[in-house]
């Protein structure tokens, strides 16, 4: 696997980057502000990362907006306590 001297996570497209930002704010309490909140391309590795700078990703906004993110963290709570983060 490819490795970057940022230390993040690859992503082979901005896609894939995008889905595990939002899974992230699924399954993880992120504080108002807190937690990644967008993706990017990497100049040093050419794949994506995602970062907690910056503006907003517009997807992941909207379902934060919209409750799909509420929704889908109260679907998971019951298989929560199978997994460990
Ligand atoms: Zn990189």
């Amino acid at each position: 696997m490819k490795k970057c001297s940022t230390g993040k996570r690859l992503y082979a497209s901005e896609q894939l980057a995008e889905d595990s930002l939002i899974e992230a704010h699924i399954h993880f309490e992120y504080k108002a502000g807190a937690g990644p909140k967008g993706v990017y391309k990497c100049d040093e590795c050419g794949s994506y990362h995602l970062t907690s700078h910056g503006a907003m990703n517009a997807r992941l906004s909207q379902l934060l907006v919209d409750g799909t993110i509420q929704k889908q963290k109260e679907a998971g709570r019951w298989n929560d306590k199978f997994k460990k983060h």
